[in-house]
């Protein structure tokens, strides 16, 4: 055995995966119980014990406030986001915002941020590899959804620095999971990786060939996932009870918690059978004693219920492709990764778009984690390995006078990549500029994200127009942001690497229209 193994890490909203490459076959290390994934939860119990994966999960319902899951979808998000106050409603944990609008969870007496919850699930694969091995792991490749912003990324990376981890590299789950589909292959062939888990949906056409996986697009979403489908069931569902028992158990978080389970039950069922019975005894207690609930569903009516989720992965699916200017025709195969593509709904609408069906026998559980190893061990050994070529899923570029978006990096812009762009001052002795760097693709900068800003100060008085502000863009190989201002005649540089979604808010993005105009920048034509 190598003396310093590096493993592949797929940190799943739902459950995580931790894969090994050694010779040439990657393989998915097991945990104590012998199970292939390990649920992400983390829970504190009730004498204080901290839990985590199996023994998490298994006591969620009799403790869903200290019960911990679904932290992908909060890592790197503000409190104040649409997707954290949407997330709320459906969460029997406790939300809170930290002094800059960070999203803060509590348990009992204690306040955690997500990414201390994710670097406990990391930790605990990080043991499980290490167990199995007999030997410290300390290196690892992490994945995150495609579609994830420079924050989420930032926030995984922080999440492995707490746990230990020395990350070789963040890599995109489609693109782990064209790597790993690609070994033994040796012709060139088109394919989508359709990925569908627990919080996040995204599509990606990706090349794959003899030693090279290229990437032609991505897209998705970030918070459109299995969750979404099991929260409409849980709609359903308190809807009957309401129908039966004439009351209303939504505010009700234990009620909520088995909910539910029973809902993600009846659905993971629904997959293999057509009905599914739904059984809750003492679910409430009435005026005239305990309320059950007992209901047959049919697949045909989480179908009813669900086509909509459905839909729209297929509505990001032609956007994918169109960005990548190719037909559906033109893609050879469907790769399905995420337990939420198990659904058979997700096949027929897959095959009615593309053509063709989805490839069978890749695990979609496994295959993220399996590429993430293959990536692991090339990093680690330094020795030949395939070429990953990843790209910039959403603009990025800085506010401009007026409050426009200059775009400085187109999205699709193969990673690493910088580039410079020369700036001026639209006021007359201007003599301090603000940076705001912003990922997305709309030309007004309020509606794209902020991803951090600084003040530039010290230029030289000057009339508007003079002044020659140098400002440089640069995304390393974890798709991670780096943005450098300079001011040509003084000589005076600041730069920024974002570090966390952290002390900026919302508010900050509404103002920066106006704070454009004052410590604006306009740009250097010629
Ligand atoms: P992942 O994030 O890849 O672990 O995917 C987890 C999501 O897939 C959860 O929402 C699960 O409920 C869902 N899931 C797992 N297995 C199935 C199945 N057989 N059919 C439908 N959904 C499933």
């Amino acid at each position: 055995m190598k003396e310093k193994p590096a493993i592949g890490i797929d940190l799943g909203t739902t459950n995580s995966c931790v894969a090994l490459a050694q010779g040439n076959r990657p393989e998915v290390i097991p945990n104590r119980s012998g199970s292939r994934i390990t649920p992400s939860f983390f829970a504190v119990g009730a004498s204080g014990e901290v839990l985590i994966g199996h023994p998490a999960k298994r006591q969620g319902i009799t403790n869903p406030r200290n019960t911990i899951h679904g932290v992908k979808r909060l890592v790197g998000r503000k409190f104040s986001s649409p997707e954290v106050q949407d997330e709320i409603k459906n969460l029997p944990y406790q939300l809170l915002a930290g002094p800059n609008d960070e999203t803060r969870i509590q348990i009992g007496n204690e306040i955690y941020s997500p990414e201390e919850i994710s670097a406990f699930i990391l930790k605990e694969m990080r043991k499980i590899a290490s167990e199995f091995l007999g030997a410290e792991v300390r290196e690892a490749v992490v994945t995150v959804p495609a579609f994830f912003t420079d924050a989420q990324r930032q926030g995984t990376r922080n999440a492995g620095r707490i746990a230990g981890l020395d990350i070789l590299r963040i890599i995109n789950e489609p693109t782990a999971a064209a790597l790993a589909y690609s070994m033994g292959r040796r012709q060139e062939e088109t394919i989508a990786v359709y990925d569908w888990g627990g919080g996040t949906f995204d599509i990606s056409t990706l090349v794959i060939g003899p030693g090279v996986v290229e990437v032609l697009s991505t897209y998705g979403d970030s918070h459109l996932g299995g969750e979404d489908i099991d929260n409409t069931l849980v709609q359903f569902l308190l809807g009957e009870f309401q129908d039966i028992h004439q009351a209303d158990i939504s505010g009700d978080p234990l009620a909520r918690q088995r909910l539910k389970e029973a809902a993600e039950k009846a659905k993971v069922e629904l997959s293999e059978r057509m009905e599914s019975k739904i059984l809750l005894p003492f679910l409430a207690t009435g005026a005239k004693g305990p309320q059950h609930l007992e209901i047959n569903l049919h697949r045909n009516d989480l179908e009813e219920m669900s086509v909509h989720l459905v839909r729209r992965t297929i509505d990001i699916c032609a956007e994918s492709l169109a960005l990548a200017s190719l037909k559906a025709e033109e893609i050879d195969h469907v790769i399905l990764v995420g337990g939420q593509s198990r659904m058979p709904m997700v096949r027929r609408e897959l095959e009615k778009f593309f053509g063709k069906p989805p490839v069978r026998g890749v695990n979609p559980d496994e295959v993220v984690a399996l590429g993430a190893a293959i990536q692991a061990q090339v990093l680690q050994t330094g020795g030949e390995g395939i070429l990953l070529l990843d790209l910039v899923p959403r603009s990025l570029g800085i506010a401009t006078y007026g409050g426009h978006f200059s775009s400085l990096i187109k999205r699709g812009t193969r990673i690493p990549t910088s580039t410079d762009h020369t700036f001026t001052t639209p006021n007359d002795n201007q003599t301090a500029v603000e940076i705001n760097l912003l990922q997305g693709e709309s030309a007004k900068a309020a509606e794209n994200e902020l991803l951090g800003k600084f003040i530039l100060s010290g230029i030289e008085p000057a009339p508007r127009g003079v002044p020659r502000v140098e400002v440089k863009v640069a995304v390393d190989a974890d798709g991670i942001v780096r943005v450098e201002a300079r001011d040509q005649a003084s000589g005076r540089s600041r730069s920024l690497t974002v570090t966390s979604a952290h002390g900026l808010t919302e508010e900050d993005i509404a103002r920066m229209a106006k704070t454009s105009d004052r410590l604006g920048l306009a740009d250097k034509k010629g």
